[in-house]
């Protein structure tokens, strides 16, 4: 089978079907995957700006305290409105 690395791009045009690093070319770049995979899990874990939002909706008294930026009366202000 053909086995594309999709760590350092390296094609392998007849690896065997068990192929003990697949889909990567060597067991080197299946650890580095999984490297790069755990340290994206640790950066990704922190808090995002998409679910501050989500919970802004819900909790509207605290949220427009803490997110001025956002007034509900700008909503009502469409561009229609002339
Ligand atoms: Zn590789």
């Amino acid at each position: 089978m053909r086995i594309a690395c999709p760590m350092c791009k390296t094609v392998i045009a007849d690896a065997p079907d068990d192929f003990p690093s697949r889909p990567f070319c060597s067991a080197r770049c299946k650890l580095l995957d999984l490297g790069n995979w755990l340290d994206g899990v640790y950066r990704v874990s922190e808090p995002l700006d998409d679910t501050a939002e989500q919970v802004g909706e819900v909790d509207t008294q605290d949220s427009a305290a803490k997110s001025p930026e956002k007034p509900a009366g700008e909503r009502s202000r469409g561009p229609q409105h002339n």
